[in-house]
């Protein structure tokens, strides 16, 4: 999924093993959905799970660990970071993101909680996609009538257009029928959607994705020829804000291999790893 977002991001991240975005809001994410997961896992077992007021607990915890090593994250890079990509991480408030955690966790109990009999959770799956290659992932969480859910925080409210073409649910329904040997009954994408004063579940639910097992599979295979021949690009065109020096952590070695050329930038960055 990164190489198809961004082919020059995966060159930066997996082909060379770089690691330059660490991002608060990325580790609020991660706080929310590991709160949620210990929470499944908890009701799976009891019933129950997790009160509101132990979820918040566990939330603070967690996404306090998570500010530990993003700092420690930041250290490591600050020479590569540009100052404008610092600069919008410094005005990232920890005290609003918490607040909007609390209120994430809310509307989650309030709305959703008591529609979900977790059953998998954190499922580890793999399928072999061609000689040498198996795709391997993990489902988050699937419920006891079949149904696959994929739990998601967001700033915006999300479109079903999105949904209905996300290879993820095709590549879930597929690990869904190894583990388990049918197919699943559905697929929820189950959006808390934050914000300040309106907080929100958004769900979409499909009975199968549009991206069928044959689709998956070519442009696994697709992908990963590419990466072995060398072939990445940038994406986006020349003005865009994922370009941008506030927003992409890869500003400068986007920059440099614009300058170098491929060969010369592989050259000096395979030798270091
Ligand atoms: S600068 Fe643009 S092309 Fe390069 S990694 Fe970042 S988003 Fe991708």
């Amino acid at each position: 999924m990164t190489y198809v977002r961004c082919p020059e991001h995966y060159l930066f991240r997996y082909k060379l093993g770089i690691k330059r975005n660490p991002r608060k809001a990325l580790k609020h994410g991660l706080a929310l959905h590991e709160t949620l997961a210990y929470h499944f896992d908890q009701k799976k077992k009891d019933g129950k799970g997790l009160k509101i007021g132990e979820a918040k607990e566990f939330f603070v915890d967690v996404f306090g660990n998570a500010l530990e090593d993003y700092r420690v994250e930041v250290e490591a890079v600050r020479p590569y970071l540009t100052r404008e990509y610092l600069s919008k991480e410094r005005k990232v408030d920890v005290g609003e993101l918490i607040d909007l955690g609390m209120r994430g966790l809310e509307v989650y109990y309030k709305k959703l909680n008591r529609f979900i009999s977790p059953d998998l959770i954190e499922e580890a799956f793999n399928f072999p996609v061609t000689t040498g290659i198996e795709a391997v992932g993990k489902i988050d969480l699937t419920d006891k009538k079949g149904v696959i859910h994929e739990l998601k925080t967001t700033r915006r409210s999300p479109n079903m257009q999105d949904i209905r073409s996300d290879p993820q649910l095709a590549i879930y329904q597929i690990g869904y029928k190894e583990i388990t040997g049918h197919a699943p009954k559905a697929l929820s994408k189950d959006y808390i959607v934050l914000s300040k004063n309106d907080s929100k579940i958004v769900r979409f639910r499909v009975v199968r994705p549009f991206v069928d097992k044959r689709t998956v599979l070519k442009n696994i295979m697709t992908v990963m020829e590419a990466a072995k021949r060398n072939i990445f690009y940038c994406l986006h065109p020349a003005e865009s804000w994922m370009c941008s020096k506030e927003w992409c952590g890869y500003y400068k070695l986007h920059q440099e291999l614009k300058k170098t050329g491929l060969q010369d930038f592989m050259k000096k960055y395979s030798k270091r790893r």
